[in-house]
């Protein structure tokens, strides 16, 4: 990695250290870093979840930019799905 990614995980392992203990324990054999660079990007969305260019579609989740691993994107959508359920609901 780039060395201003290097010199920011320099610093920010030993403070996780000191959070989580063990974190930066040095028996350690491998720490993976979880970040979005997976979707660099965000589609739009308004208040109510839809594209403002694109009626009718929901960007959501890791690849529109709404999350960055299961229990993100799994919220993400859920919510997504309770507003187009109340939305799209049949009135009584
Ligand atoms: C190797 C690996 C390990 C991971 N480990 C973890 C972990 O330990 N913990 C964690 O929190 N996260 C982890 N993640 C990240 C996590 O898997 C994702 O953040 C999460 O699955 C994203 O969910 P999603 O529903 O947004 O997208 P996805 O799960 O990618 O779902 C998108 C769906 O859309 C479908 N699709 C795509 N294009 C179209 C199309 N044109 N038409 C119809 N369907 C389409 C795809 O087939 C897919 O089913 C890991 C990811 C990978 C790759």
């Amino acid at each position: 990695m780039p060395p201003f990614v290097t010199s920011v995980l320099e610093r920010a392992l030993p403070y996780w250290g000191r959070r989580i203990h063990g974190f930066d324990d040095p028996a350690v054999c491998m720490t993976g870093v979880e970040t979005r660079t997976s979707a660099p990007l965000r589609m739009g969305r308004n208040e109510e979840r839809v594209s403002p260019t694109v009626g009718g579609f929901y960007p959501m989740g890791e690849g529109a930019g709404y999350a960055g691993g299961i229990m993100s994107a799994a919220l993400d959508g859920a919510e997504t799905a309770i507003l187009c359920m109340a939305k799209y609901a049949k009135p009584n």
